[in-house]
């Protein structure tokens, strides 16, 4: 039962993951999504918006409480604005 338990786990994991695999950032430059503080977010924020998976990655990020970084388009104080809102 237990074993069963954590293939199950498992599995959920890779499920939710998977999204990343269709993830357009991974055929790109990863930096552009990890700026320097002051750093441009442009490049990565256009390649979000084309991006099949953007509402996953973003529910990931929030989920995850994701501090840096691009993620779903949004900057990390995009984000933090984005969850005060939802409270
Ligand atoms: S939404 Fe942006 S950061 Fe998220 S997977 Fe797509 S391209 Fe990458």
């Amino acid at each position: 039962m237990r074993e069963l338990m954590v293939i199950d786990s498992l599995v959920s994991d890779e499920e939710a993951l998977s999204w990343q695999e269709r993830s357009l950032c991974a055929q790109t430059d990863p930096e552009a999504f990890f700026p320097e503080k002051g750093g441009s977010t442009r490049e990565a924020k256009k390649v979000c918006i084309g991006c099949e998976v953007r509402s996953e990655c973003l529910e990931y990020a929030l989920a995850n409480d994701e501090r840096f970084g691009i993620w779903g388009g949004l900057s990390e104080r995009e984000r933090r604005k984005l969850k005060k809102r939802a409270v």
